[in-house]
């Protein structure tokens, strides 16, 4: 999980077929984004469904990401738990810009941008950095990474590994 993935080439029908299982595996897990490395492939490939803070749902398909956040005095960090189906049922605090913005291409190489606030804005950022070959983990602090630790070996024994999670 912390390789980054390659840039995906080839847009045929196995990459398709490939979207395809992500889609019905992020659901399958009631997670809201999923990307290609949780489910053991090394391709640039994240696949969303995901409430903005208009309460909308917004969904899609992005391949070879590039993840854009608000910088200098735009940037405000939101506070809000974050979860990872590669770590089902623990979430902890994880600060993030507010909003995101992601530019990549869709399933037939055309090029696609999503952008978003509330949970839409950290899901953005943090399948991107699954991607990257970051998990959220990496990016909290040393005392809330053993606490999410700790909640995911709990919930590992005291719930079946399908537990819904609003996580990605
Ligand atoms: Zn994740």
């Amino acid at each position: 999980m912390h390789e980054p993935c390659r840039a995906v080439t080839a847009f045929d029908a196995a990459l398709h077929s490939l979207i395809a299982d992500m889609v019905a595996t992020m659901y399958a897990a009631e997670g809201v984004g999923l990307a290609a490395n949780q489910v053991g492939v090394g391709l640039k490939i994240f696949v969303f469904d995901c409430p903005a803070d208009d309460g909308y749902f917004h969904h899609g398909v992005v391949c070879n990401p590039t993840v854009r956040v608000p910088t200098g005095r735009d940037r405000v960090l939101d506070d809000g738990d974050e979860g990872c189906l590669s770590l089902p049922g623990a979430f902890v605090t994880c600060p993030r810009p507010d909003f995101a913005e992601v530019t990549g291409v869709d399933l037939f190489g055309e090029p696609v941008s999503y952008s978003g606030d509330g949970l839409l804005a950290r899901c953005l950022q943090h399948e991107t950095d699954h991607l990257d070959g970051i998990v959220f983990a990496d990016r909290l602090s040393k005392r809330a990474r053993k606490t999410l630790l700790k909640e995911a070996a709990r919930s590992s024994e005291s719930f079946p590994a399908d537990w819904p999670a609003t996580a990605g």
